[in-house]
């Protein structure tokens, strides 16, 4: 008999630091294509797999389309440095997915899920909150309204294509300055309400400045050979993206 989901979960709760990596500018260069799709989907999921393992210190929540869901305990962190940290983290994070978004650049197909990828951006939203964690089948899951919160915080109205965007909440938990200029900007967030939240740009940051290592041969064909063999469930129509709405 199996045991119903609920037995198996358990629930806990705590102050996280929460950071959305998401990877824009492949829906205006998408054809329709299947092939193209595919690849798409592939070079998605190898450069989020880069941006996940470049920051070992948070957990992977979820993966989300385009994006990654990540937490990490605030009490270990919270308190002056947090936020730089996270900025650090991110930076991390945008390093590693220049890197092999290179690669997916300079592989040898010139699909438009491949060619394209040059265009590929990185964009962070972060936020601290109160969340419950779920446990079901050795999945964690986060609830609460600061998970709803850091969610709606992708659609805003920073205009600069690679930016780290803090809440409100959790940026003045800093004094210190950060790396570069901080801009405010004031939305309002679909079912919770007006808010301030704070933004930096990644181009103002000294760390996007440090030169890229070349892409090599060897590291281009493994990209090509890696397109090629896992386009091939998604081109017979096996695989559909599956669409996450918080
Ligand atoms: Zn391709």
């Amino acid at each position: 008999m199996n045991v119903p989901e609920l037995v198996l979960s358990r629930m806990a709760s705590g102050r996280s630091l929460l950071l959305i990596a998401d990877i824009g500018g492949y829906t205006e260069y998408m054809g329709s294509h299947r092939m193209s799709l595919a690849h798409a989907e592939v070079n998605t999921a190898r450069l989020l797999e880069r941006v996940i393992d470049a920051v070992p210190d948070f957990d992977l929540i979820e993966i989300e389309g385009d994006a990654a869901f990540l937490a990490r305990q605030a009490d270990t962190w919270e308190g002056d440095g947090a936020v730089a940290q996270t900025l650090q983290a991110a930076m991390t994070m945008h390093r590693a997915f220049h890197v092999e978004r290179q690669y997916v650049a300079t592989n040898l197909c010139p699909c438009k899920g491949c060619s394209p990828a040059n265009n590929l951006k990185l964009k962070f939203v972060a936020h601290i909150g109160d969340v419950a964690t779920q446990v079901i089948r050795k999945r964690r899951k986060l609830v609460g309204i600061d998970v709803i919160h850091v969610h709606r915080m992708l659609k805003n109205p920073v205009e600069v294509p690679e930016y780290v965007l803090f809440s409100e909440d959790f940026y003045r938990t800093t004094d210190t300055p950060l790396p570069g200029p901080v801009h405010e900007v004031s939305h309002d967030l679909e079912g919770i309400g007006p808010a301030r939240a704070y933004f930096v740009d990644v181009a103002d940051l000294p760390a996007s400045q440090a030169p890229l290592p070349d892409p090599t041969l060897r590291g281009r064909i493994g990209r090509t050979l890696a397109v090629a063999a896992s386009g091939m469930p998604y081109m017979l129509g096996l695989r559909r993206r599956t669409a996450f709405a918080y």
